[in-house]
């Protein structure tokens, strides 16, 4: 703790996971002896390097960029770079370490990793963008590879800076090394289906979820924080299933529409014009906008789906949604619930589809699109589809079969962190003293 005093959010994602393997450590004191859970919160390797860039008005900027290698023990380093002002390596260190258990419960052969920058991407020309993407994998290509580190998209990195940077890296490298990156655009070796993975994978898996109790999403109110990538996708499954989506957001305020959603107006608001979330009403003058982000807890829903950005829910959001009658809630976004609303959550019997597990979509689809790359061919929308129901399908399984083993009951936040924990030790244990 004193160690790594600076960084609340990494604390907090370690005292999350700590907790529940309590009944793990007692049962197998080999790993306690072995100091496994020291060795786990300590990366493997972290860069910290400068990005400086030249901005259209010809100022030279300075940006930090980061590359935390967390855990190699099941594979390459594998996580993804996000661009967001609130960076630091407090953020990178949360994700990181979420993304080692992340990854093991996909049952594919990666390791965790995360990146990224202080980097602002917003209001910044699609030229400023390049630059930055260019001066930071300047860098950064020393450190990553299809056998090394292979990182991804997350808030602020879609498909526009994965090109740039795709595009950089194959300069300076001098070769065409696909699997060096994922959410690679469809014409240069990205899969069908990645751009939807994350969002489609959690629907997939609280579906599942519901199904375990005899209920489903068909009829149901959804409230989404975020109008992002991980939003968007997981409104367009959520509606093909049946449930209607009343509200979304992005970091200004939130919007309210009670027929549903037009998620084709949020998309070309989002994906095409890069417009904030407020111009829906220029279409819609009838749904509402709010400012500030936070009151969209405070509206009726059946499920919550935070999927925007750490510590979105807190205790009293959480009181709100449970007193306003939600029956379930899916961690789209990584850590979005603080560890209290998780606890007041499962205490008033509300199912909690964790991050860890239900978000897990988009990077198996990404170790899908190495495999692809490797062998140099490309399976269809449906084939890829068909995997990722059957990933999120099973991780939802053995979470349950954990949770039961070790007495919690129907509790998918300890039955993940267990599962994936157990997965990650063995292979330490099995590696020696790494
Ligand atoms: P995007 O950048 O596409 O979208 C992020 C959305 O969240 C935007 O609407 C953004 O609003 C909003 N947002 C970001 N930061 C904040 C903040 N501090 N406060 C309030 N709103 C905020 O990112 P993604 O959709 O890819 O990622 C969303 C979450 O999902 C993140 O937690 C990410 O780590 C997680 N995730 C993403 C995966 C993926 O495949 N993309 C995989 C697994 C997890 P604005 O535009 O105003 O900033």
């Amino acid at each position: 703790k004193q160690r790594n005093a600076q960084e609340p959010e990494f604390l907090q994602a370690v005292e999350e996971v700590f907790e529940s393997l309590k009944p793990v450590m007692a049962k197998h004191p080999e790993y306690e002896a072995a100091n496994i859970l020291e060795r786990m919160t300590e990366p493997e390797r972290q860069i910290i390097f400068r990005v400086p860039w030249v901005d259209d008005q010809g100022m030279l900027r300075v940006n930090r960029g980061f590359r935390v290698q967390f855990s190699g023990a099941l594979g390459p380093y594998k996580g993804g770079l996000r661009f967001h002002p609130s960076v630091y390596i407090g953020i990178i260190k949360f994700l990181g370490f979420e993304q080692i258990f992340k990854n093991a419960l996909t049952g594919l052969p990666i390791g965790g990793g995360k990146g990224g920058s202080d980097f602002d991407p917003k209001g910044k020309s699609d030229a400023e963008v390049m630059r930055f993407c260019q001066s930071f994998m300047t860098e950064l290509y020393r450190h990553i590879g299809p056998d090394v580190d292979v990182p991804a998209g997350d808030i602020g990195v879609g498909g526009r800076e994965i090109g740039y940077l795709y595009g950089h890296f194959r300069r300076v490298r001098g070769r065409f090394e696909n699997g060096v990156l994922t959410g690679k655009g469809l014409a240069y070796g990205g899969s069908l289906v990645r751009t939807q993975a994350t969002g489609y994978g959690l629907i997939y898996f609280v579906d599942e979820m519901l199904k375990y109790h005899g209920k489903s999403l068909k009829d149901k109110r959804i409230v989404i924080s975020g109008s992002g990538n991980v939003a968007i996708y997981a409104h367009e499954k959520a509606t093909e299933l049946g449930a209607k989506v009343v509200a979304m957001s992005d970091s200004n305020g939130y919007i309210y529409h009670e027929t549903g959603i037009d998620l084709a107006k949020v998309k070309q608001l989002k994906e095409v014009e890069r417009k904030r979330i407020k111009a829906y009403l220029d279409d819609y003058p009838e749904a509402t906008y709010v400012e500030g982000q936070k009151a969209i807890w405070s509206i009726p829903c059946d499920i919550a789906l935070p999927c925007a950005a750490q510590n979105d829910i807190d205790y009293d959001d959480a009181a709100k949604l449970v007193s306003n009658g939600v029956i379930a809630i899916g961690e789209g976004a990584n850590m979005p619930c603080t560890n209290d609303a998780v606890k007041y959550f499962l205490e008033k019997d509300v199912l909690v589809a964790p991050a860890k597990a239900a978000n897990a979509g988009g990077v198996a689809t990404s170790a899908l699109e190495m495999s692809q790359n490797s062998m140099r061919y490309a399976w269809t929308f449906e084939e890829v589809d068909a995997k990722l129901k059957d990933i999120m399908v099973n991780i939802h399984q053995n979470a349950y079969t954990a949770a039961m083993k070790y007495d919690y009951g129907y509790n998918l936040v300890a039955g993940a962190n267990i599962a994936a924990f157990l997965k990650v030790s063995d292979a330490m244990m099995a590696q020696g003293d790494y």
